[in-house]
């Protein structure tokens, strides 16, 4: 055994010990602070018979007029405000305001995806 690995033993409580459980904790708290910023989702997708058309913030107000719907953003939910679909189950939907939820016009192939700030980069892709 070397000298260095005795001193290393020696120590029953390192200053690497406290550094771990401090790089750990924070860790913990920021894995946390995401679940919850996951949760409450900010990037509305907007998909057109498979095709993503548009990227928008869900904090910004916002009336998106499409061929055959209306999609508006308003204080943080979104929803569907026109279609000239038969059923107009979409018109029916709840506005929805978490990542992972949408809405959607299947007449119409239209589907209202929102997204978690993840992705944010693909932002303003696609296209008419
Ligand atoms: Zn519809």
């Amino acid at each position: 055994m070397t000298k260095k690995e005795k001193n290393f033993c020696k120590k029953p409580f390192s200053v690497w010990d406290i550094v771990i459980y401090i790089v750990f904790t924070v860790f913990v708290i920021i894995s946390v602070i995401f679940v919850f910023i996951g949760e409450k989702g900010n990037t509305v997708e907007i998909y057109l018979d498979g095709k993503h058309l548009y990227s928008f913030e869900l904090s910004t107000d916002r009336v998106i007029e499409l061929e055959h719907n209306t999609v508006v953003i308003e204080n943080g939910e979104v929803y569907i405000s026109y279609a000239d679909c038969p059923n107009k189950i979409c018109l029916n939907s709840p506005p929805v305001s978490k990542a992972g939820r949408s809405i959607s016009c299947l007449p119409n192939k239209l589907i209202v995806y929102i997204s978690g700030d993840s992705d944010y980069d693909a932002v303003i892709g696609g296209g008419l």
